[in-house]
């Protein structure tokens, strides 16, 4: 399918992108979800500001006691970066787990958050190891938890004019993790994600993917195993996803089966 005419514009750097998005135009990144969603005319911005090749977006590395992801790193950067296997092996876990070849090694960690698709991978990943979105605007950078990020289907606390830049993820001895997903086989999409990370103390943060119009964090399932008992049911409160794939009682079904994979993956 054919898209429509649009501007295109290159950003060298992310004080140019921002300033060519505060002209209006959307950010392109691996554009694996937007230039799709552009041709059946989801979405149709009038100009898109490549930030593919904009050097400070890229690179993976520690500071202090934090994992420091560029958002323009791929995901196969990601699942193949040795460091991110050292420090945060569920996020290399995680970034495997995305779709196929392709789409890992054109799609970034940065587009996908922003894009905040209900059943991709990051947003999970994110939620459960605490992760920080770093965000430069007109007025500057600032951070954001990843527990304020998403703000429901397809929408997240970032506004037009400004661009992810960073995300920082706090690493910390002793802690084991897991994604366990399973995939819509067509698409590799979650049909349910479940990222759990269990700290030394055995405190345990528990994150889906795929199960409701928006990631979330299971609070109720964190409060009842973080006190002994035992995890209860998956997504109370949450609005529960039903499609041609799964029904909402299957999804909720499968999520608590990933729960239990998960939790028994990091015993
Ligand atoms: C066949 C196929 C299978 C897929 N399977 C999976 C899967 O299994 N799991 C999964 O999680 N995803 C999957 N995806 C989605 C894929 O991971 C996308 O690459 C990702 O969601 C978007 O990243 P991108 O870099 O391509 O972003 P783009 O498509 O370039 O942009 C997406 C959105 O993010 C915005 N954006 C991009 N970069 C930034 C930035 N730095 N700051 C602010 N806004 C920004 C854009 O303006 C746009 O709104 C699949 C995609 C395809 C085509």
């Amino acid at each position: 399918m054919i898209t429509y005419p649009f501007e295109y514009k290159r950003a060298s750097s992310v004080a140019e992108a921002v300033s060519m998005l505060a002209e209006g135009g959307k950010a392109l990144s691996g554009g694996h979800s937007l230039i799709p969603s552009m041709k059946l005319r989801l979405n149709m911005p009038d100009a898109l500001v490549d930030v593919g090749r904009i050097p400070e977006l890229k690179g993976i590395s520690m500071d202090g006691d934090e994992l420091v992801i560029g958002a323009g790193s791929t995901h196969a950067d990601i699942a193949d970066s040795q460091l991110v296997k050292e420090k945060l092996s569920l996020f290399a876990e995680g970034a495997a787990h995305i779709g196929d070849p392709a789409v890992r090694s054109r799609g970034t960690i940065g587009g996908s958050l922003a894009h905040a698709d209900p059943s991709a991978d990051w947003p999970a990943l994110v939620l459960a190891a605490n992760a920080t979105i770093v965000v430069t605007g007109p007025n500057g950078e600032r951070s954001i938890p990843s527990t304020d990020f998403f703000t429901g289907l397809f929408s997240t606390a970032l506004n037009d004019d400004e661009l992810i830049t960073k995300i920082r993820v706090p690493v910390s001895a002793g802690s084991k993790s897991t994604y366990q997903k399973f995939a819509q086989p067509a698409s590799r999409y979650a049909l349910v994600g479940c990222a759990i990370v269990k700290q030394a103390d055995g405190q345990v943060s528990v994150a889906f993917s795929g199960v409701s119009d928006a990631p979330f964090r299971d609070t109720d399932v964190e409060k009842n195993l973080n006190s002994g008992q035992e995890a209860g049911p998956v997504g109370k409160g949450q609005s529960i996803m039903s499609d041609n794939f799964a029904s909402e009682k299957y999804r909720v079904h499968l999520a608590s089966v990933y729960l239990q994979r998960a939790l028994e993956a990091v015993a």
